[in-house]
């Protein structure tokens, strides 16, 4: 007889919470692991979108950072300290966070040591105030960021404690494959105007999931990673026409258009058409611009694309959402 309790155990799952310029996160789950792809929501909207899904935010293992632009990890310290679960970045990815979160500033090694000591003090305080204190609410930090050129600028907030401060910090390199716990990785390099961005193919119980958005363009090394998916999230972000017209400054627009920025409905569906195998059960937009793009039109270069080749078994075509999750993607 069919045990549910083992098919639950042993299911891959794959969840889009948000997709586009204002926050970006998935679930992927595989096996007894589960792991957040981007952290771009606030924790707290990150957790009301995974129990609206089913996913039960206490159950993840692991954050994972495509990249440090703002839309992407927006939410990361908060969750990795709520959650006491690892982050994993590049190391490049990781310092250019960092270093973003840190203000510049130019000292004197008396006035270092002068902040170091005002540093010990105000943690000591802090501890002695949180032993006294309930549990409080920890207030997202979203201070004055490294947008993608695609997103709207953030409100600055005073960050309460160090914003860097994490419980786990892992690195993996762009090309070399790793795992953690069920689910095996192999990180690849995309052409995007970040310190160290790369996608990813997720493999978990032989389901195979492919994962690229924020990509000026189809690079050869993206093409071959991206063949033989049960799955495939693409960036199709913008229409070029609507972009040229749109209301972005020149200088955005350029930089949206270069070949370091995002992934056209026309470069997704050249790349549907002729760079990709046509294997992959579900493919999944993501990443639309609400300026420069419609759902309609995206869905409907990418259907071109893969014309005839979409049916109940294959090339189930998914657009993902800003504001809604997808609901989640059962193998
Ligand atoms: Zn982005
Ligand atoms: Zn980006």
């Amino acid at each position: 007889m069919h045990n549910p309790w083992l098919y639950a155990q042993t299911m891959v799952r794959f969840t889009v919470l948000a997709s586009g310029s204002k926050g970006n996160s998935t679930v992927v789950s595989g096996g007894q692991t589960r792991i957040l792809v981007d952290c771009g929501l606030s924790c707290k909207e990150l957790f009301r979108r995974m129990r609206l899904t089913g996913e039960e935010p206490e159950t993840l293992d692991a954050i994972i950072i495509t990249h440090e632009h703002s839309d992407h990890v927006n939410g990361i310290s908060v969750t990795a300290r709520k959650l006491g679960i690892p982050v994993y970045f590049t190391e490049s990815t990781h310092r250019a966070w960092m270093r973003w979160l840190t203000p510049r500033r130019q000292m004197t090694y008396a006035q270092w040591l002068e902040q170091c000591r005002k540093q010990t003090a105000e943690r000591q305080a802090e501890a002695e105030q949180a032993a006294t204190e309930a549990d409080v609410e920890e207030a997202d930090v979203i201070p004055e960021t490294v947008t993608d050129a695609e997103a709207p600028p953030q409100a600055a907030a005073s960050p309460a404690k160090d914003p860097t401060s994490l419980p786990v910090v892992e690195y993996f390199k762009a090309g070399e494959p790793f795992a953690i716990g069920d689910i095996a990785i192999s990180p690849f390099t995309i052409p995007h105007d970040a310190a160290d961005p790369v996608g990813f193919v997720f493999q978990a119980e032989g389901v195979r999931m492919g994962f690229a958005t924020d990509l000026g363009y189809v690079s050869p090394n993206v093409r071959a990673q991206l063949q033989g998916m049960d799955l495939l999230l693409l960036e199709s972000n913008h229409d070029l026409e609507m972009l040229r017209d749109g209301p972005y400054p020149w200088s955005v627009k350029q930089r949206v258009l270069s070949r370091v920025g995002h992934l056209s409905n026309e470069a997704a569906a050249g790349f549907l058409e002729d760079g990709y195998d046509g294997q992959a059960a579900y493919v999944i937009l993501a990443h639309l611009s609400e300026s420069n793009n419609l759902p309609e039109l995206a869905r409907v270069a990418a259907e071109r694309a893969l014309s005839g080749r979409a049916s109940l078994l294959a090339n189930r075509l998914l657009l993902a959402d800003q504001n809604e999750p997808l609901s989640s993607i059962y193998f």
